[in-house]
């Protein structure tokens, strides 16, 4: 375990991106990849996170014949739930705690629905981000070489293949100019200030992946030299709140900057106001082939930043995922650190309408209830209240408000994102009258809810 402060940290890295574009295979590959070659300095399996280290890293990019990677960080830290949820619970006090994005986009397909969600989320909180342009294998006659340099492997590929890649890469780059983006493939970038870079991968075969994981090194290191310098400020989101069998509640957390330690006095939001408590353990998970002996989990005294942990403590029941996370260091900071805290919860109750006219808005974490009335707001919908968690009883009369007060059919809806409905609030929407849409997509409930309005109207 390391003893002093480190001088960098490793960025964190998100991806995002339509479904079925291969973001959990490019993942699975990426770390697949290393176990295959066995080369040094194995990737660990962290909470919720892969840590990809330098000399893994580097046993890939040295393949590379056309871009030269001098690695500084100690590695990669790529979070392992691909998509909006786990980008937006990456939050702290309004600002992502992503360093840098993977924008899978399919090669064959070009840029789908959720892309462009996803370019949304990342342009508004300015995320830099580099494109997969995946899946390369599907090109027809494909010549696949296992891991290869995306270099390596094209000039092998015949005329017509090349041919092929060159006009779906202008394609893409069309693409992204529609949305008003510049984008180049990324070893012809005439501007990496200007341009966004693509990167041909295939998650099949391997084939780019050094060249994504070089140029994800490189842009760290570059232009965001100065977020992957070590700062000791605590710096640290809750992912996840998981019921563990002999550990009870316990959260799962990303430490972006600074240490956690064993019997830290945390403070983080919760369901029923701040929660405060000691750090009971701070665990990662044990060594795939160690596993077996030692248990599931490794136990530290101390954890510095980048890194993916899981806390046990007491009184945990009513954590919420998305919300931060603070230590105090003496008494009086609690007090500091609870208003803190409920404050970045508040921030994100913004959007609601004053009036209180508008839909109530239900999803499961602090994070996608933000990406969520960010959305919503964008699309002109109102929101009179919102709620974090199941959808009870209670959650539906503030919908039903909606028929009495103002006698607008429509926004008697709950909007329910990712969230269970109890039986009893089915019940009771149904016998009032309330309208439930439940999703785990935003475009799914908007697209369902203007349906319904325009129902209503017709
Ligand atoms: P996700 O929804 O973005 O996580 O997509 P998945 O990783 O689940 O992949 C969707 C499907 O595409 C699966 O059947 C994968 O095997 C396949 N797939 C993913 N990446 C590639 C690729 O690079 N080449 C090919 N041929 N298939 C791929
Ligand atoms: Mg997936």
């Amino acid at each position: 375990e390391v003893e002093k402060d480190p001088e960098y940290k490793s960025p964190i890295v998100c991806v995002l991106g339509h479904v079925d574009t291969g973001k959990t295979k490019l993942l699975d590959k990426i770390r697949h990849t290393n176990v295959q070659t066995g080369e040094a300095g194995g990737i660990t399996q962290q909470i919720g996170a892969t840590m990809f280290p330098s000399e893994a890293i580097n046993s890939l990019t040295r393949k590379l014949p056309n871009i030269n990677v001098n690695i500084l960080v100690p590695g990669l830290l790529i979070i392992d739930t691909p998509g909006h949820e786990s980008f937006s619970n990456l939050r702290s006090r309004g600002s992502s705690l992503c360093d840098l994005a993977i924008l899978v986009v399919d090669i064959m397909h070009g840029l789908e629905k959720q892309t462009l969600e996803s370019l949304d989320i990342l342009r508004k909180k300015n995320i830099p981000f580099i494109v997969a342009l995946n899946k390369i294998d599907r090109m027809y006659q494909w010549k696949a070489m296992q891991d290869e340099a995306f270099m390596t492997t094209f000039k092998q590929q015949q005329e017509h293949t090349q041919e092929e890649f060159i006009r779906r890469a202008k394609e893409a780059v069309l693409a992204f100019a529609e949305q008003g983006l510049n984008a180049a493939l990324y070893y012809e970038n005439p501007d990496p200030e200007d341009y966004i870079n693509l990167v041909p991968t295939s998650a099949i075969t391997g084939e780019g992946i050094p060249d994504l994981l070089g140029m994800l090194v490189n842009i760290s290191q570059g232009s965001l030299a100065h977020k992957i310098k070590y700062k000791p400020q605590l710096q640290a989101t809750v992912m996840e709140v998981k019921v563990i069998e002999g550990h009870g509640t316990t959260i799962d957390v990303i430490l972006a900057n600074g240490v956690l330690k064993e019997d830290d006095k945390i403070v983080l939001a919760g369901f029923n106001g701040p929660i405060v408590t000691n750090i009971r353990a701070l665990m990662t998970p044990m060594p795939l082939k160690e596993m077996r002996v030692k248990g599931e989990y490794l136990h530290h005294k101390k954890l510095y930043a980048t890194m993916g942990a899981k806390i046990s403590a007491q009184g945990l029941e009513e954590s919420m995922a998305g919300s931060p996370l603070c230590v105090a260091s003496n008494e009086d900071e609690i007090v500091d650190l609870c208003e803190e805290v409920q404050r970045d919860i508040a921030q994100v109750f913004t959007h609601i309408n004053k009036k209180g006219k508008g839909v109530h808005v239900q999803a499961s974490t602090v994070g996608s209830l933000e990406a969520l009335l960010e959305f919503l707001k964008e699309s002109k919908i109102p929101v009179c209240s919102v709620s974090i968690g199941p959808v009870h009883k209670k959650d539906i009369m503030k919908a039903q408000g909606q028929i009495e007060k103002l006698k607008r059919k429509e926004y008697a809806t709950v909007l329910a994102f990712d969230v269970k409905i109890t039986q009893e609030g089915q019940e009771y929407a149904e016998q009032v009258g309330v309208k439930i849409f439940a999703a785990d997509i935003i475009y799914h409930l908007f697209d369902r809810f203007t349906e319904y309005v325009k129902q209503i109207r017709d």
